[in-house]
């Protein structure tokens, strides 16, 4: 359903972006890899993704706290592809620990991987959609996009501040054939959830099994955690040309986390 579409999605060398960029790709999207990894593993990626799928992929390395490396990177899409149809901004970091104990270096690195990368990549890409006469923004939030959790600060702020944009962006290009939404998983089965585990494994003093059911789980009703191709596939649907009145939007995808 995306045969001839263009997508572009940060933070895609692991976890939920790979697992995106894989839908793209399997439904006939040409995609642009980007994030950090060994040398190695992004060129099996990248030769991975090409072969699964026979759609073509590219990388561009940019860091999302530094926004001529982000332009750059946009300018590797449009160079590689001479259009962008879909832009998923998907980059993010963690940090865990009361709001007077977060390192101010943390904060700035949160906000700036979580909420401004994006700021940056819809500015640039924007002109592109329009020339082309529509487009796709799909923003990667969290259930903490939604709701607070004690230790969150920056990261729940970064999110909460991405469905703010989201929806200034979807009211802005509501006539221009461009959606923009922001996805809201709960627990997803990735790196970062590993890291995550790990991180409460010391601050805690917990079992690894403890943390994942008492502290991770403990606030989504399915006690599951979502796969990465859940998120790919509602990924797909949005960017898909059926999805041309979903706009603006802030859809949870947490296993009942947002209901209660
Ligand atoms: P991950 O750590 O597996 O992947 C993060 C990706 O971002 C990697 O490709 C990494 O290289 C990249 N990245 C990090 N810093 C970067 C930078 N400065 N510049 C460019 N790329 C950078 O994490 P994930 O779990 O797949 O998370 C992806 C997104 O999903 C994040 O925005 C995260 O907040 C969100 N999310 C994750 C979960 C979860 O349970 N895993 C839940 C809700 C939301």
């Amino acid at each position: 359903i995306l045969d001839g579409k263009v997508a572009l999605v940060t933070g895609s060398t692991s976890g939920i972006g790979l697992g995106i960029a894989r839908s793209f790709a399997s439904a006939g999207a040409s995609v642009v890899l980007n994030g950090f990894g060994k040398p190695e593993e992004i060129s099996d990626a990248v030769d991975g993704l090409q072969r699964e799928t026979g759609s073509r992929v590219v990388y561009s390395a940019a860091d999302m706290t530094r926004p001529d490396e982000i332009a750059s990177m946009v300018d590797v899409a449009l160079e590689s592809f001479s259009r962008l149809d879909v832009l998923v901004n998907n980059a993010g970091i963690f940090h865990v620990g009361p709001v007077d104990q977060v390192p101010v270096d943390k904060w700035d690195a949160v906000l700036a991987i979580n909420l401004s990368s994006a700021f940056h990549t819809i500015r640039l890409a924007l002109s592109a959609m329009r020339r082309q006469g529509g487009g796709r923004i799909i923003n990667v939030a969290s259930a903490l996009a939604l709701v607070g959790l004690p230790l969150t600060s920056a990261y729940a702020a970064a999110k909460h501040g991405i469905v703010g944009l989201t929806k200034v962006v979807a009211l802005e290009t509501a006539e221009e054939n461009i959606t923009c939404n922001a996805i809201c998983p709960g627990n997803v089965w990735t790196p970062l959830a590993e890291a995550h585990i790990a991180e409460q494994v010391q601050t805690q003093g917990l079992s690894r099994e403890e943390v994942i059911r008492n502290i991770l789980l403990a606030e989504q009703p399915n006690k599951r955690f979502a796969m990465v191709e859940e998120i790919g596939a509602l990924a797909t649907f949005l960017a898909s040309d059926a999805a041309a009145s979903i706009t603006g939007a802030a859809l949870p995808i947490d296993g009942g986390w947002t209901a209660h």
